[in-house]
């Protein structure tokens, strides 16, 4: 079963992360800002792919995303990242950072699934 980790500081938006990524066939992880991510992906023996929040308190999405490409892990995870419209002129930062793709919130269950099958996860 692949894994998926869902980083979000909103609770409802981890749920319906969680609902997508469970109909989809995920073994979901979740976590609240990135630090906490970071915690999880050291942890874990693999983890497939991140739906990655960009604001969030203690750890941001881009700092996560940078610290994670840092990681000596033996798979590096595609990252799929979620932004607000307000974010959407920084998308490029977030890309050469290492995002594999992104999605604009508020985002639907096919957009997850199209955006997961584009990056090769699905
Ligand atoms: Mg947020």
């Amino acid at each position: 079963m692949k894994k998926i980790l869902l980083v979000d500081d909103s609770r409802a938006v981890r749920a319906f992360m969680r609902k997508v990524a469970s109909s989809l066939g995920f073994e979901t992880t979740e976590a609240e800002n990135g630090e906490q991510a970071l915690g999880i992906v050291r942890a874990m023996k693999r983890v497939d792919a991140v739906l990655l929040d960009w604001n969030m308190p203690v750890m941001d999405g881009l700092s996560f995303l940078k610290a994670l490409r840092r990681e000596p892990l033996e798979t590096q995870p595609a990252v799929v990242m979620c932004t607000t419209e307000n974010e959407m002129p920084r998308i490029v930062e977030a890309m050469s950072a290492g995002a594999n793709e992104y999605i604009m919130k508020p985002f639907t269950e096919e957009i997850v699934r199209e955006k997961l099958e584009g990056v090769g996860v699905l």
